[in-house]
């Protein structure tokens, strides 16, 4: 799940304001909560599994939400988006134009050539574990699968900046460089964030480059942060329905999500959430 963007006014200028002067906030992890970290987003990673194998046309996106919610029962979980801020249900299912934050419905029935956006949370022992994917439909377009493709592919141009060093603004400017070449707009009226007792935890991470002290932040071992960039095939604007949650391109154009928690360590990143990733410490 993404988080609004913080936003100030400061003599009537809107700036930034990812830290606001709280780097002390920031809750760097001991080696033995990422180890539970892990096994939180394990299950998420198994869920995802269980829904890029349900993905196929005449199944609705309430079936996909059971299924999750199936999972976490089986697993002792409990859902980290079910009642957050009254979100209801263990699922966000966003469809086509739909960036985040949709709400599975019976009557959503996913179609061949659809693109859906799953994002999923999940609690163990007191830790949240956080990831998304955009699945596809039978067959897509060929404009859909490189919107995918460029959006998974930027993901992973963040993941692989945060080392030691690094700092916040490479992280996110990561994410924008690797899009803008293609002509796709990457959402600026959400965010990835940190991520460990709670799901939205200091620093936020946006997917666009950010400057001053936000993104000076030097990343060190034990930062653990979802990078989630949403990337629209047209405008970077969304706008909200009036449900309250569903986030929808503002030109009803094609969104795509992809999300993983990651945790810095001293010997590169750790992709939590990736079921093959090796413990790198
Ligand atoms: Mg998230």
């Amino acid at each position: 799940m993404a988080t609004p963007r913080a936003r100030a006014r400061y003599k009537g200028r809107e700036t930034e304001q990812i830290l606001c002067g709280i780097d002390d906030m920031i809750q760097l992890k001991s080696n033995d909560e990422l180890n539970v970290l892990r096994r939180a987003n394990m299950v998420v990673a198994e869920v995802h599994a269980l829904l890029r194998e349900m993905a196929r046309p005449g199944i609705t996106t309430a079936d996909l939400d059971r299924v999750a919610s199936e999972h976490l029962r089986r697993r002792g979980a409990r859902s980290a988006f079910l009642g957050y801020q009254g979100f209801p249900n263990v699922l966000c299912t966003s469809m086509n134009e739909k960036v985040v934050h949709g709400i599975p419905s019976s009557s959503d029935v996913l179609e061949e050539g659809d693109i859906c956006s799953v994002d999923f949370g999940a609690i163990v022992d007191g830790y949240v574990g956080d990831a998304a994917q955009t699945l596809s439909v039978g067959r897509i377009s060929d404009s859909a699968r490189r919107l995918l493709e460029v959006t998974h592919g930027a993901l992973w141009a963040a993941i692989e900046q945060c080392r030691p060093r690094k700092r916040l603004r490479d992280v996110s400017g990561a994410v924008e460089d690797y899009v803008v070449p293609h002509g796709f707009g990457v959402v600026r009226d959400f965010v990835g964030h940190g991520i460990g007792r709670k799901m939205h935890e200091e620093p936020q991470v946006p997917n666009y480059r950010v400057g001053g002290r936000a993104g000076a932040l030097r990343l060190e071992p034990g930062l653990v942060i979802a990078i989630e960039p949403m990337v629209n095939e047209g405008t970077h604007e969304t706008k909200v329905l009036d449900d309250g949650w569903t986030v929808v391109t503002g030109d009803g154009k094609l969104s795509a999500h992809f999300e993983h928690s990651v945790a810095v360590t001293a010997k590169g990143p750790w992709v939590l959430s990736d079921p093959d990733a090796i413990d790198p410490r």
